[in-house]
Parts: structure tokens; C-alpha cells; sequence
């Protein structure tokens, strides 16, 4: 770790630094540029030589150290490192309290990572999981196997017991063996944001062994709630793509960076802290929300938009329009065209609600929607957002109210046999089979009443027009075996009717036809 100087102010030159990046002019005192943080035409960005820039447009300010890390995406340490040389400035090295934390993970990354080789499997797994050996080399992956070898390295190393329990290498189990803290798991080491050393680990377990992914436990070095997975290799990317892309999974960070997006983080778990929000922003405002595509990803995505909205990001979606994972996404080769459409948050959300298949998965939509945006703070940049969407929120669930003279959207229960004959209706070429059966051969009310309506040419009656806007409002789209399950039910009980009323074989054959074709 490095100190800097007393000094170090008076020997540096803010005019000399920002001229790098900014055409500047003398007015009276000052200086004065086109802004590098926002777009503009007419010069508002003002450097004092007492050492500091401010810009009357988007209101970016500070000192040198801050401006070289904005400006070429550095940690402190880096832009201390860049300034210092450029003025001939000797930094004073320091002893980090935590050198001996770092060496044990750094002797453990190793190891982890010779280990994976000798395991074929494993790596053949990460192989089919489309990571390459470039990608593996620059993640430094590893492979904790179930033996002791490593804590007995560690420990004729000379690096005490008492380190390896604090750094969650090595615990003690109920009958006080030593033990080592991850074993049969895929190892992804996390790296301090200037990448030069490893603060902790997660490891992915290839049995059935739960959790799937073990973190480290919080120690002087790492804290879950602070660390950002890839962060290291993604932060100079972030400053020249101006926007960093947040997935779930380290595959998808691995997979991502591999496709040339180095600008993607991940976080341990789903959750984006307050203190992860305001490192990213740091180095960007615009972030790009990349999660799985199911309810858990989509309820994720949901329930993050206050931390960021209220630290002064803008988050967008990536939503594909395949039913796929951001690292098959990126494998599929359809990277590019999904980041030139991200979506807002409100269109966003008009999205998922049209997608949504019925009432109920539509208010839960609206009601998550509201309950985490409240959240948001008032004077926070997000509010924005808030003020388009809210009465888009109050106008649907108005509606809903209103089209079913409900209270409670929730009680609203319909059934698939419903649907069944909707979707059977709908399609051309099966609308036949609702006139081979009978209404005794439906099973529930709702779908005894459409089939009435139908038979009966009435779907546009006033008395079906309540049903009938029910069913297209909901739109729910049945897979091709729910609908040929009710089909066969159908036809099922229509055979044992026709049989027990002695009807003869031709009666039959319409409807055996139809069976077979099914
Ligand atoms: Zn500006």
C-alpha cells in the first residue's frame, strides 16, 4: 500500500492533469473547458490551480486524485500511482495490516487453481459451460477437492491456524477436527477493485452439497455486502463504454467478458447494497440490469430499483426475447442487439405486465412495482421515474377493479378447462371438436358457459360479454399438451356417453377420427 507525501498537493499541477483530457482557457483566475462528464456545447467545467474543478452543468466536482479516477476509470491507489509519476513524486510504501491475509489467499487461489487441471471433470464441466482456458486463467478459477493438502501447506508455511479461521479457509467441526472451509467446489477468487489482490471466495459445489454457491465469511478483508464479482477487470471498461452491465451469475460475468463485455459485474447473491451503488457510480450513472429471465430474476430486478435510484443511477433492463440465460444469451451470439434495446423502467414494467398471463401474476406485478418504489427518495434523481409511473400503476389496477367489480383481484380464480376451450376455439383447425361433444362433457361451470356461448353463436351477446372479456383480458396461452389432455378428456367421456346410450360405430367415427389425429 501506498502513502502519499505531505507535500504531494504542492507538487502537483491540476492545469497540467485535466489539459491531458480538456482543451482549457485562461479566464481571469481560472480556467475554463468543455465538460469531460457531460455533453455540452458551451463551457461550464472550471479548474482553480488552488487544485480543484467544478462544472456548473451537471455539478461534477473535486481534486486531481478524483478526476483521474473518473476520468481514466482508477482506484485511489492508481491515480495516486499516475499522478505521482507524472510529477516525479517518490510514494512512501507502506505495510498493509492485511499483507498476511492477502499471501494465504493468494497462496489458496494457487493452489485451487493447480487443482483444477489435475481434475478433468471438473474442468470439462466448466468447458461445457462454455468457459474457455483464457477465461479461466484471467478469473484465476480453482477447485477445492475434499482433501486436507491445502490447510497442511498452509500451516508448514508457517501462516497460523487462527488467520486461516478468520479468513474462513479452514473451521472447526462439532467434534473439533480442523477442517477446510470449501470443499468439492468450483472456486471463483474476488479481487480488490484495483485487482492486485484476493479478498475472499465463492465456491459453486459440483454434488448436490446446498448452498450451490459458498461465500467466504466476512473478514477483515471481505465483506459480502461490499464486494462486486469482476469489478477488477470491468472498471476501465465501465469508463469507456459508459455503462456497466450487472448480471446474476459469475458464469454470466465469465461468459460476458469473454464476448468482449469486460464491463459486467456480478454481486454475491442478488441484493445491490448501498455501498456497492455508490462504487459503481463512481465510474458510471448507467447501468444495465442483465438477470434470468423468471419470476426470481424478474422480482430481483424489482426489488433493486430504490438502492440504485436512490444513489443516482439509472438502471435499465436487458430482456431477451428468448427464453434464456445471459450466458447462453451471449453464447447464442445475441449480445449486441439486446444492449442497443434496453428498456427503461417503465416500459419495463408495461412489458412484463402485458406479458403477465393472468390477474393475479399482473397485480402482483403492480403491487411490487409500488411497494418497492416507495422507497424511493424524494430528492433522489430516480424520482422521476416514479412521478411517469405511478399513474400508469393507479390507471391498470383501476381498470382491473373496474372490468371485474372486484375488491380483491386476488379471489379471481379461473381454471385451465377454460382456457382449454378458448384455445381450441381459437385455433382453425381443432374449432370443429366443440361440435362433436356435448356440454356434459366439461368439467367445470366457467367452461360448461363459454362452450354454450359458443355453440350458440352468442360470444358477442351482452350476457357473455363480461366472460368473454375476462378470458381475452387474462389471454392465457396453454401449452400444446394442457390443450390436448382436455381434448382427449373430452372425447374420453363422450365415447363411454355415446357407448351407453347404444349409439351404433358411426355415430362413433367422427369423434375416433379426431382421437387419432390427436
Ligand atoms: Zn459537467
Amino acid at each position: 500500500m501506498k502513502k502519499i507525501p505531505e507535500d504531494f498537493f504542492d507538487k502537483i499541477d491540476i492545469i497540467e492533469i485535466v489539459s491531458e483530457k480538456v482543451q482549457l482557457k485562461k479566464v481571469g483566475n481560472q480556467y475554463r473547458g468543455l465538460c469531460p462528464f457531460h455533453n455540452e456545447k458551451n463551457p461550464s467545467f472550471y479548474v482553480s490551480p488552488i487544485g480543484v474543478y467544478h462544472c456548473f452543468g451537471c455539478g461534477e466536482s473535486g481534486n486531481a486524485i478524483k478526476f483521474v479516477m473518473k476520468i481514466y476509470g482508477y482506484d485511489y491507489e492508481e491515480a495516486i500511482d499516475y499522478i505521482a509519476k507524472k510529477f516525479n513524486i517518490l510514494l512512501e510504501e507502506v505495510e498493509d495490516v492485511n499483507y498476511e491475509f492477502y499471501k494465504i489467499l493468494d497462496y489458496v487461489c494457487d493452489y485451487y487453481f493447480e487443482n483444477l487441471r489435475k481434475n478433468k471433470d471438473v474442468l470439462n464441466y466448466l468447458h461445457s459451460r462454455g468457459v474457455d482456458d483464457k477465461q479461466i486463467l484471467k478469473f484465476r478459477i480453482g477447485f477445492a477437492d475434499d482433501k486436507n493438502e491445502i490447510l497442511k501447506e498452509l500451516i508448514d508455511k508457517g501462516f497460523g491456524i487462527d488467520k486461516l479461521f478468520k479468513i474462513g479457509i479452514a473451521y472447526r467441526d462439532y467434534s473439533g477436527n480442523i477442517k477446510p472451509f470449501f470443499t468439492n467446489r468450483i472456486m471463483f477468487p474476488i479481487f480488490t477493485t484495483n485487482g492486485k489482490n484476493i479478498i475472499g471466495f465463492s465456491g459453486r459445489s459440483i454434488d448436490e452439497t446446498e448452498p450451490k454457491y459458498k461465500n467466504s465469511i466476512d473478514s477483515p478483508i471481505f465483506k459480502k455486502n461490499q464486494a462486486i464479482y469482476g469489478f477488477n477487470f470491468a472498471k476501465n471498461s465501465i469508463v469507456k463504454n459508459k455503462f456497466v452491465i450487472i448480471v446474476e451469475g459469475f458464469f454470466d460475468v465469465i461468459i460476458l467478458n469473454q464476448f468482449g463485455y469486460e464491463n459486467t459485474v456480478s454481486f454475491m447473491g442478488t441484493n445491490i447494497s448501498d455501498y456497492q451503488a455508490k462504487l459503481i457510480k463512481k465510474y458510471t450513472d448507467r447501468i444495465y440490469l442483465f438477470f434470468d429471465k423468471d419470476k426470481s430474476g424478474q422480482k430481483a430486478i424489482i426489488r433493486n430499483l430504490p438502492t440504485l435510484l436512490n444513489n443516482g443511477l439509472i438502471p435499465y433492463i436487458l430482456y431477451p426475447e428468448e427464453d434464456k440465460d445471459p450466458d447462453e444469451i451471449a453464447l447464442m451470439g445475441g449480445l449486441d442487439k439486446l444492449i442497443k434495446n434496453p428498456y427503461n423502467i417503465s416500459d419495463y414494467f408495461k412489458m412484463i405486465y402485458e406479458k403477465a398471463q393472468n390477474i393475479e401474476d399482473k397485480m402482483e406485478i403492480i403491487n411490487e412495482f409500488r411497494s418497492h418504489l416507495t422507497n424511493v427518495k424524494f430528492e433522489s434523481v430516480g424520482y422521476i421515474f416514479l412521478e411517469e409511473l405511478k399513474p400508469v400503476l393507479d390507471e391498470l389496477e383501476k381498470k382491473i377493479k373496474l372490468k371485474f367489480h372486484l375488491k380483491d383481484i386476488s379471489s379471481i380464480h379461473f381454471n385451465d378447462e377454460v382456457y382449454a376451450i378458448w384455445n381450441v376455439y381459437k385455433n382453425e383447425n381443432l374449432r370443429k371438436i366443440l361440435f362433436e361433444i356435448e356440454e356434459d362433457v366439461l368439467y367445470s361451470k366457467s367452461a360448461k358457459e363459454l362452450f354454450r356461448a359458443i355453440r350458440n353463436n352468442k360470444l358477442n351477446d351482452e350476457s357473455y360479454l363480461e366472460l368473454v372479456s375476462k378470458i381475452e383480458f387474462h389471454n392465457k396461452e396453454l401449452s400444446y399438451e394442457t390443450i390436448n389432455k382436455f381434448i382427449s378428456k373430452w372425447i374420453e367421456r363422450m365415447m363411454i356417453k355415446n357407448l351407453k346410450n347404444n349409439k351404433s360405430l358411426k355415430d362413433l367415427e367422427n369423434i375416433i377420427r379426431i382421437k387419432r389425429r390427436l
